[in-house]
């Protein structure tokens, strides 16, 4: 039996063999593309407020080693395991080999609900999960970089605990750092801006003005908040918004500003101040024309995908569409403009490898120079989608796919296979 199982890992092979008949990939290479390099399972104990001892799982996957570093984020969340990590670093290679990124992919969490833990306890434990990783991970090895559930704050302990461990600061040993830890600017709104960045331009391709559209968001986290006020900032009605916690829908259209000082603030949207409640497995097929589902994988199924009333699914989350989904959308005939996750997502890494840069050469830039090669990255994997899916009238999904897919074949190729 494979270390590796689970829905989400069984959705990153299929699409996997798809891609690879597609290609016509040779089957010797088919395994030796798919499967991760390394995984790496450790335990995490701590000492809790009371005295008392815990112990948690954490994980990491290294997927390819071929271009680079793997390179990718850790995630703290209860539904955390191997297959889902693993899913994950798969998806990390095809999304930097898309944006022509030096890396593999990699991911890595623990599975803990971090709102049982104290701040105190989040740091002994972000810090224990680094320490048991430092054989495992280096700036040339292995990159880490926040995912759901961590932030800025994980990210400096992590960076703290490997430069005690080497005797001197490593700041590029993990991206996503506060910039007083040798973080980069612009890299904490760099996923939400680079997916309003991908949706401008798939609204230009379907000739829908941008400033009266109207917009649901599903998460409110990093990438949600800030492609809901960037959004917002253009003239796009947010009619829905959610979190874990609470599920908003108003098509008079939600004061986008308050709800993020309220979830900073309370740290969650419950609790805010309206009337305008929705049961959340409804939020995503209301009438908009801009769909962002920015929280976790397999949230659009095919039942979801058959009565999705949007013009543009903008993927900010990783995995959020699953393959039988993505067979009804194609059964629509296309209807709904796809940018397909591992293109829409990746302005977070590729400021993650801005920041990488950055730190290795001691030099650091300003947000507009940061912004302003964010999108040159983002226009250039944009336009090679578009150009392939039109060349062999494929979906968007699979032309991502394919490119990146196919860039990491070509190295594996051409570095062959020793011994
Ligand atoms: N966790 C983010 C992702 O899924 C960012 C990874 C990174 O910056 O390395 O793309």
């Amino acid at each position: 039996m494979s270390v590796y199982s689970g829905p989400v890992f069984d959705m990153a092979r299929q699409q996997f063999d798809g891609i690879a008949d597609y290609l016509d990939i040779d089957i010797k290479y088919r395994d030796r593309l798919f499967l991760p390099k390394r995984a790496i399972a450790v335990t995490c104990p701590i000492h809790r407020d009371d005295g008392s001892v815990a112990v948690f799982q954490g994980y990491r996957v290294q997927h390819h080693l071929s271009c680079g570093p793997t390179k990718g984020g850790t995630r703290f969340a209860a539904s955390v395991d191997m297959g889902e990590v693993a899913a994950l670093a798969v998806w990390m290679s095809w999304k930097c080999a898309l944006t022509g990124l030096p890396y593999g992919g990699g991911k890595g969490g623990i599975a803990v609900d971090t709102t049982t833990l104290s701040p105190r306890e989040l740091e002994a434990l972000s810090r224990r999960y680094m320490q048991e990783m430092i054989p495992f991970v280096g700036p040339d090895v292995d990159v880490m970089a926040p995912d759901v559930g961590t932030n800025e704050q994980v990210m400096a302990w992590f960076m703290d605990t490997y430069s005690v461990h080497h005797g001197h600061a490593v700041p590029q040993i993990v991206t996503g750092k506060p910039l007083a830890a040798g973080g980069t600017a612009g890299r904490r709104e760099a996923t939400g801006r680079g997916v309003v960045h991908l949706i401008g331009r798939a609204a230009q391709e379907i000739s829908m003005p941008l400033a009266g559209a109207t917009a649901i968001v599903q998460g409110f986290g990093n990438v949600g908040s800030v492609a809901a006020l960037e959004l917002a900032r253009r003239g796009v009605r947010i009619v829905g918004v959610s979190d874990h916690s609470a599920c908003y829908y108003d098509p008079a259209g939600l004061p986008v500003e308050a709800l993020d000082a309220h979830v900073r603030e309370h740290r969650c949207l419950a609790g805010f101040a309206t009337q305008c409640s929705i049961d959340p497995r409804e939020l995503l097929v209301q009438p908009c024309d801009i769909l962002v589902p920015a929280a976790l994988e397999r949230v659009i199924d095919a039942d979801t995908a058959a009565r999705l009333q949007c013009r543009i699914l903008a993927e900010g989350a990783n995995g959020p569409t699953t393959p039988d989904a993505d067979r009804v959308l194609r059964e629509r005939g296309n209807d709904v403009f796809v940018i397909p996750d591992i293109l829409c997502n990746s302005g977070g890494v590729v400021v993650s490898y801005f920041e990488w840069v950055q730190g290795i050469q001691k030099i650091f830039w300003e947000e507009d120079e940061v912004n302003k090669r964010l999108l040159v990255i983002l226009d250039r994997a944009f336009d090679q989608v578009i150009a392939r899916a039109r060349r062999d009238k494929v979906g968007h999904r699979t032309a991502a796919l394919a490119i990146g897919v196919d860039r990491v074949l070509q190295t594996k190729m051409a570095r062959g296979l020793f011994p």
